[in-house]
């Protein structure tokens, strides 16, 4: 069977990155028609707009897409491309796995923890406007709702009973943001009722932050709002070698995409250089979401022990081979 996934390459180191995964995942076997549209700055003087709606319907049609960064141009009318396509989507959980890599030296060498942030609410709302022309003040609204908070714990629990974790913590600041974050951490209370064989932990995200650097052994998933959640999975992506690693799923009940945890990289941009690693591994978990476990496990662990040989490590990991090398030494493996 082959299955429809539209790939959207995106701006900046995009097309060079997302080229590598396709590469990669397709030599795992797995059958995929890939329809390449067209998505963020590259798309405005083919479609005159970051988002053209041929692109929605090819998203909406497939449910499935891999997509490379994309840079939202200024002025616009968009806040963030990538925003309006979580939006669009209703994409409410965006999971971002981090875990060592062998090979990469970091002060850790055990971190293995998933952060799944909240996707389509919070600060991340839109809500927001100076108050007045002279731009003396400004106002920004967060919006939590009791379903929002709930999709998400519960995404949280479903993702840790099927990948074997055992622990959750819900991550909050209730005690000072006492209607937004009280009432997510209320609702992520009411739904760990309902799944008492995992354990379920509350911290301020303060305080996480500091766990985080100080012991991330302790955390097995993070489930927490929007903004938390893009700070602190960011921070997660540091422990184990950099932006440059990480991927992150977007999951709804009706689409997913799957793309890195960084952006377009404009300094590095059309140099070959780039790290495909974290579009790679965005693969991979698109792999799994599509049921062909044994495909993702061998494309992970390729792109892991890749990294793990050191023979061909891109700049960000202190190498001088390019994006090009670096995936040839991952074909090799597969
Ligand atoms: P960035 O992630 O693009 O770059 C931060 C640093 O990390 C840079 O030094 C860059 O060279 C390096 N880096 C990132 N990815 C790398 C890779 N694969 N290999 C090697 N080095 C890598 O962050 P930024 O500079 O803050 O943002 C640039 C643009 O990307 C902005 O327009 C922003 O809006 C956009 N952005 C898009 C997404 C997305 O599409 N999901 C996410 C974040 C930022």
């Amino acid at each position: 069977m082959t299955t429809p996934v539209t790939l959207i390459p995106g701006d900046g180191i995009g097309p060079e990155v997302v080229d590598a995964a396709v590469q990669v995942i397709d030599a795992t076997g797995v059958k995929i028609e890939w329809q390449r549209v067209a998505a963020g700055a590259g798309a405005i003087p083919t479609h005159g707009t970051p988002i053209p709606q041929e692109t929605l319907e090819a998203i909406r049609k497939s449910k499935l897409a891999l997509k490379g960064p994309l840079a939202t141009p200024i002025g616009e009318g968009y806040r963030s491309v990538n925003v309006a396509l979580r939006k669009e989507f209703e994409l409410f959980a965006n999971v971002r796995p981090a875990r060592s890599f062998a090979g990469v030296q970091t002060r850790y060498n055990d971190v293995n923890l998933v952060v799944i942030r909240e996707n389509t609410q919070g600060m991340y709302s839109g809500v927001e406007h100076f108050v007045d022309e002279e731009h003396s003040a400004a106002e920004s609204i967060s919006i939590i709702t009791r379903k929002g908070s709930e999709r998400v714990v519960e995404h949280a629990f479903l993702y840790a009973k099927a990948h074997g974790r055992k622990q959750i913590t819900l991550v909050h600041k209730a005690n000072i943001l006492k209607c937004t974050s009280g009432l997510f951490l209320e609702a992520g209370r009411d739904v760990a009722k309902k799944h008492p064989e995992i354990a379920f932990k509350e911290m301020i995200v303060d305080n996480c932050a500091m766990q985080l650097v100080k012991n991330p052994g302790q955390f097995d998933i993070i489930v927490t709002t929007n903004l938390f959640g893009d700070i602190l999975s960011d921070l997660t992506s540091g422990l184990v070698g950099g932006l440059g690693l990480t991927a992150g799923a977007n999951i709804g009940y009706s689409a997913a995409i799957f793309e890195a945890v960084h952006g377009t990289a404009p300094d590095i941009a059309g140099k070959g250089i780039a790290n495909p690693t974290a579009v790679m591994l965005a693969g991979a978990m698109m792999l799994e979401h599509m049921g062909e476990k044994a495909a993702a496990t061998k494309l992970a662990t390729a792109i892991r022990e890749a990294i793990g040989s050191r023979e061909a490590l891109t700049g960000d990991l202190g190498g001088s081979a390019t994006c090009k090398a670096f995936t040839a030494s991952v074909l090799k493996r597969l």
